[in-house]
């Protein structure tokens, strides 16, 4: 093991801090991003293994010159690239996946690569380099579409009903016989919909561009009837963080979300109020959901969550208006084409 040992001294009195090399796979993307962020703060030095697929280096530029965090530019669907990132790796964060449900649908192999055959050769190359801890960002699609609400952990049989869907349940699928089989400790996080700065995908991403396009008009997928719950990605980083250092087992497995949800429609209004295009109409292409695959509701228990001791500071609705006006800025609305 390569676990280093920091000596911090405050005015007050000195004290062990343990840090760690981790291996964030998708760290130049949305999340990833975010999570390096926390982790370079606790002292881990970090190597990011990215194909910039959706990621960006700007996300994490300042911990790239500071030297604390290393880009690896490769694919996960290559073992020999996965196996020499692995090298001197503590603990593993597995991020890195094809971020768009409706892509499974026009390439129905995209899921099983990025998603299944991927996660094998992380899991794999963990074996072979003796790298015992995995975090895996899961989702909460893997109860499909008749799961109670809110969902608890412990709800099965799960049926997903999107091939992004069945890549997140086979991959905890084979991360749970490594932890069976192999001596892996790991721990499984189903999120909720993830929102905030550096968003580069998902719906507020995708209203505001609609926007920029045409001011006059705000096209919606579905009845706008749709209902789930949104999570800030700093709630979400910082939950990963507080449940794996307040749980042991050998395979942990949580929900990250908020505590209520919000509608399509809400997040539609959201986005043209605080971008100023107020003569926009909401215009909804009908059906009870967005593109084959999608779930028309889903909300997630996360009660689990919270007996660890976390709780998240944004509910829905303050998630979507924060990183409404964040992406705003991210994005960029001119004035000339405000109503
Ligand atoms: P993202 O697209 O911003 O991040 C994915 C990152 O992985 C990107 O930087 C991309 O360049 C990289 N990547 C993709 N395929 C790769 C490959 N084959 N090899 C190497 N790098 C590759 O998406 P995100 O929203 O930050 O999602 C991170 C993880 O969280 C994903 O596994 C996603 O499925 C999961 N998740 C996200 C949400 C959400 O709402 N954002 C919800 C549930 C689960």
């Amino acid at each position: 093991m390569f676990w280093k040992i920091l000596f911090a001294k405050t005015h007050t009195y000195e004290f062990l801090v343990t840090t760690m090399r981790a291996l964030v796979t998708g760290g130049a993307g949305f999340i990833g991003s975010h999570l390096i962020d926390r982790l370079v703060a606790r002292g881990d030095t970090v190597v990011a293994l990215d194909n910039l697929s959706s990621g960006k280096l700007q996300f994490i530029q300042s911990h790239l010159d500071s030297g604390i965090v290393t880009h690896v530019k490769g694919d996960i669907t290559d073992f020999d690239t996965v196996l020499s990132a692995m090298e001197g790796i503590d603990c593993v964060f597995h991020l890195a996946a094809n971020p768009d449900i409706r892509l499974g649908t026009r390439i129905t192999d995209t899921d099983l690569k990025q998603g299944t055959l991927a996660t094998y050769n992380i899991v794999e190359a963990m074996r072979r380099c003796d790298v015992k801890k995995i975090a895996f960002a899961s989702s909460s699609v893997v109860y499909g579409e008749d799961a109670p609400l809110p969902t608890p952990e412990n709800h099965g049989p799960c049926m997903p009903i999107s091939l992004y869907g069945a890549s997140k349940q086979a991959g905890e699928g084979l991360i749970s016989s490594w932890v069976g089989t192999f001596g892996l400790q790991a721990w499984i996080f189903r999120f909720a919909n993830i929102i905030g700065t550096r968003g580069t995908h998902g719906v507020i991403f995708d209203f505001i561009h609609k926007l920029k396009v045409d001011p006059s008009r705000l096209e919606v997928l579905g009845n706008g009837l749709q209902e789930k719950s949104y999570m800030e990605v700093e709630d979400c980083v910082d939950g990963i963080l507080h449940v794996m250092k307040h749980t042991d087992a050998p395979l942990n497995l949580f929900n990250l979300g908020s505590h209520d949800t919000a509608s399509v429609r809400r997040i539609a209004e959201i986005v043209v109020e605080e971008t100023g295009c107020h003569e926009a109409t909401i215009e909804y292409t009908g059906g009870d959901r967005g593109w084959a695959g999608d779930i028309p509701r889903a909300m997630l228990g996360i009660d689990k969550m919270m007996s660890t001791g976390y709780d998240v500071r944004f509910n829905s609705e303050a998630a979507i208006r924060h990183t409404t006006k964040a992406l705003i800025q991210e994005i960029g609305i001119n004035e000339e084409m405000k109503g």
